[in-house]
């Protein structure tokens, strides 16, 4: 039983959102269903049940098809204990543990681009390496934006995710990766791991493929976002905002910095 391969699948909707399925052959969890439709195509071609909902926060591509898989679901939704969602739901907040599909996920708390976010952390993987779901807190080369939340909220939300392991599936809720590459690489421009990175990630998007899911240590060595203690990024943060930032600004500075510049950054 518990023990068959695990199957994650990056359902498409929307522009660029992905909606992550992950089944065992028999039973599926999905995570952030902000579109019934696709779902219940994935479900039925592969002849899945539908064991629960996982959900990060409450904006509307991500909770959107809930409430229309509701009646083919066997089992709860769960989401973050401060947001407005699509009732019923299971509340839960950092430290908080759900078992699905038998494996075991650890709640972490995330405010940032929304103040209640939360994110669905498996250390414990069979045959696998382990897997976070992180909506729109982590992205690959880039983060969410800061809706609801301060700089130094998001910084110790993206350092607390920088701090599992290397090989951690990053499963974000959105394909931006090339347009935070041309970011990333604008801030960061001597980084080779970068230019290398870029490059695969252009091919997979120009064979139709997903850049994601992401890995933890590519993203600690590329992703400005999480690099914001850096000589590289605080002096890029400098040249931004000279007047702005001290000599040695503080990493919360820089990722406060980086985020404002990339908000307008075409
Ligand atoms: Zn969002
Ligand atoms: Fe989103």
């Amino acid at each position: 039983m518990g023990d068959a391969p695990l199957t994650l699948t990056p359902i498409p909707a929307f522009d660029d959102n992905y909606l992550w399925l992950l089944d065992n052959g028999r039973e599926a969890l999905v995570v952030d269903p902000g579109d019934a439709t696709p779902v219940a195509a994935a479900l039925d071609a592969r002849g899945l049940t539908l064991a629960g909902i996982l959900l990060t926060h409450h904006h509307g591509d991500h909770v959107g098809g809930v409430d229309a898989l509701r009646p083919r679901l066997q089992g709860p939704v769960y989401g973050p204990v401060h947001e407005r969602l699509p009732e019923p739901v299971q509340r839960l907040q950092g430290g908080d543990r759900v078992t699905l599909l038998g494996l075991q996920f650890e709640v972490l708390d995330l405010p940032g681009h929304t103040a209640g976010h939360i994110a669905y952390y498996a250390a414990e993987v069979p045959g696998d390496d382990p897997l976070l779901f992180c909506g729109d807190t982590l992205f690959s080369a880039g983060c969410g934006r800061l809706f609801e939340g301060t700089p130094a909220q998001m910084h110790a939300s993206l350092q607390s995710l920088a701090a599992l392991p290397s090989g951690t599936r990053v499963c974000c809720a959105h394909e931006y990766t090339l347009s935070n590459l041309r970011f990333a690489r604008e801030v960061d421009p001597d980084n080779a791991v970068l230019a290398d990175y870029a490059a695969w990630c252009e091919a997979r998007r120009a064979a139709g493929l997903p850049t994601l899911p992401a890995r933890l240590g590519t993203e600690t060595r590329i992703n400005p976002f999480l690099r914001c203690a850096e000589p590289a990024l605080q002096a890029a943060a400098r040249r931004h905002a000279p007047l702005k930032l001290p000599a040695a600004p503080s990493p919360v500075d820089v990722f406060a910095t980086l985020r404002e510049w990339k908000n307008g950054f075409r």
